[in-house]
């Protein structure tokens, strides 16, 4: 019997070992995102092309946030149960883009809008995209993104152009500091 209660005792110190080891490694992961990984890789890495249709509103997807910088996706899942508590579903129209992407969606900009000068106001070339390096999410419907405006600040989200509404950037900072002022556009102008 004594031996039997040791037994249970040491298994349940193994259980609580592991798990504990787990949750470090967990905190690890989500505090040391780009460790070993170089900016230039997150570049590289493709989010999804197109999602199932947003239940709130067919005209928009909702992908699967993949591909976003490790801190990011936490930061994402953090604000979609703030807005899951508050009754609020968010679609993901698009998150996540590789150089490929971005360097594909620009160039149509350009051939809409006539000039680089012009598209780059809608659509940033890869270089300069929050896109690509992990840290932006369009969220629509846009009820949905008006509510981020108001209450993703708390968890690190905030708006950053006036003519995006959909467009939110992901930064620790703002959680202390608050939202930077809304600029004109991605451009700055
Ligand atoms: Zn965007």
């Amino acid at each position: 019997m004594r031996t039997q209660i040791g037994l249970l005792l040491a298994l349940m110190l193994a259980v609580a070992a592991v798990a504990t080891l787990g949750a470090t490694g967990q905190v690890t992961f989500v505090n040391d995102p780009i460790t070993g990984k170089p900016l230039a890789l997150v570049e590289g890495i493709p989010g999804p092309e197109k999602g199932p249709p947003c239940q709130l509103d067919q005209r928009y997807v909702d992908e699967q946030p993949e591909g976003l910088r490790d801190d990011v996706a936490a930061a994402w899942q953090r604000l979609r149960d703030k807005a899951a508590a508050a009754n609020v579903k968010l679609c993901v129209q698009d998150g996540k883009r590789s150089v490929g992407q971005q360097e594909r969606e620009f160039a149509d900009a350009v051939r809409r809008f006539g000039t680089r000068e012009l598209a780059a106001k809608y659509v940033l070339p890869p270089e300069k995209s929050m896109h690509v390096k992990g840290i932006a999410v369009d969220i629509q419907p846009i009820a949905s993104a008006v509510w981020v405006e108001r209450n993703g600040r708390e968890v690190g989200w905030c708006r950053r152009y006036a003519n995006e509404q959909w467009h939110f950037e992901y930064d620790p900072g703002y959680v202390t500091a608050g939202c930077p002022a809304l600029l004109p556009s991605a451009t700055g102008s």
